[in-house]
């Protein structure tokens, strides 16, 4: 058997340390071939010291940008007081983040976890709950609508739901209790609400995942109305569309409403610590008694302490609208690209500074790969989402002179492709 060692002390560039990560963790994910070690605000930087724009911020949890050095004071600060405690226990943050995360997004009472899909999962447990206690759905009958093409992260109960054969195959059995029904196609919700046991619609405003899919503008408004009429709670996951990623603190402030049951995660604490949380009414959220929910790290003094300043810095240096403006610069520069290109690009889609650029060629095609890999070269770091869908989102604090020179970079590149056929 092959020897290795094993220290990174003893590592000495890119290879080694992509060698050794491959040698001994799962290979669940693809990444990249750059390995990073440093990151301030939208800059990270690799073993070898070459500096790249970040245009993925780990999927949308870091839109406050890298170290945001007030995040960081506070975790330092809190880090060295108490950092755990459990839920056996009160401690001295929870009440006031809990107040905080309720007049801040406008909700009776908020459950703390950790994790995107934890958030999911509560979501969906609540709503059962809900469908038995209030809605009067026979015990064992709740259904939860979900959409194609989601996602919601990586649980049983998540993956059941899933459109994505990657996600589920080999998995099952699956959860029972889930109908999938087209996305934004407000008919196919009007029939699957007719069944009177469907306690919640579970939908991400804008399908990040699967490559930056923006329903119609009616779609959003329209279904809530119709999961109100209905008595359905309108479940939103806006763990990547949420804390001003597409222009508004919410996705579904620009549809004028706000979920029954709100899913949030990742930027709640600027990509420093996995924090999530949950906000619905004083009914909803009443249906939990103690014992019947929990999770240990949810709600400690360090994610409360963490999460209230990213909050903060969101609202003080006004990211949603910065991420309004950018976006609409980003998306008639790539335009404008994709009328230069039209061989290469076939479209450009989003909202604020959650976008993609469409690569024309097959998904299972290497080309949005390779263009992401000139990208790389060229210091700017994307991912291409199920093939042929390049995603673009840069940390929110980026600035206009930033874009512009992102947006340089990324012409260069695609002009430097050569001719597609076909
Ligand atoms: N929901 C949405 C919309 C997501 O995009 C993701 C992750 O990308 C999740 C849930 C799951 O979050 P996590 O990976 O933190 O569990």
């Amino acid at each position: 058997m092959e020897l290795l060692t094993t220290t990174t002390t003893s590592l000495a560039g890119t290879a080694a340390y992509i060698a050794l990560e491959d040698r001994y963790n799962a290979h669940n994910y693809h990444p990249l071939p750059v390995v990073l070690e440093r990151g301030e605000g939208v800059y990270l930087w690799d073993v070898e010291g070459k500096r790249y724009f970040d245009f993925l911020s780990a999927y949308s949890a870091v839109n406050q940008g890298h170290c945001h050095p007030r995040i960081i004071q506070a975790l330092l600060n809190q880090a060295q007081r108490l950092t755990l405690t459990s839920r056996a226990f009160h401690n001295n943050l929870l009440g006031q983040y809990a107040e905080f995360m309720c007049h801040y997004f406008g909700y009776d009472r908020m459950l703390p976890m950790n994790t995107g899909v934890e958030a999911v999962e509560t979501a969906l447990k609540l709503c059962r709950k809900w469908a038995y206690k209030v809605k009067g759905v026979p015990e064992g009958a709740a259904k939860i609508l979900f959409v194609e093409g989601n996602f919601h992260g990586r649980t049983m109960s998540v993956i059941s739901g899933s459109t994505d054969p990657g996600a589920r195959r080999g998995f099952g059995p699956y959860m029972p209790g889930i109908e999938v029904i087209p996305y934004n196609d407000l008919e196919a919700l009007e029939v699957a609400l007719q069944d009177p046991d469907v306690a919640g619609f579970l939908v991400e405003p804008i399908q990040g995942e699967a490559g930056v899919y923006v329903p119609d503008a009616d779609y959003l408004s329209r279904a809530y109305a119709l999961c109100r009429a209905h008595n359905v709670l309108f479940l939103g996951d806006e763990v990547q569309t949420g804390i001003a990623r597409t222009g508004r603190l919410l996705c579904c402030d620009h549809f004028g409403f706000r979920p029954d049951v709100l899913i949030l995660g990742k930027a709640i604490s600027g990509g420093v610590l996995p924090v999530s949380a949950v906000l619905a009414s004083d009914e909803v959220m009443g249906t939990l008694k103690p014992g019947e929910h929990g999770s240990t790290f949810g709600g400690n003094p360090l994610a409360c302490a963490v999460a209230m300043e990213a909050l903060k810095v969101v609202e003080d240096e006004n990211l949603a609208a910065n991420a309004e403006k950018l976006g609409e610069i980003f998306r008639t520069r790539m335009r404008a690209l994709q009328q230069n290109r039209p061989d290469v690009i076939s479209q450009v889609r989003g909202m604020g500074l959650l976008n993609a650029v469409v690569i024309k060629d097959t998904e299972q095609s290497a080309t949005a790969w390779n263009i992401c890999l000139a990208l790389a070269e060229q210091g700017l770091l994307a991912k291409p989402t199920h093939g042929n869908i390049i995603r673009f989102a840069p940390p929110l604090v980026m600035t206009e002179s930033q874009l512009d020179d992102c947006c340089t970079l990324i012409e260069k590149v695609i002009h430097l492709h050569p001719p597609m056929l076909g």
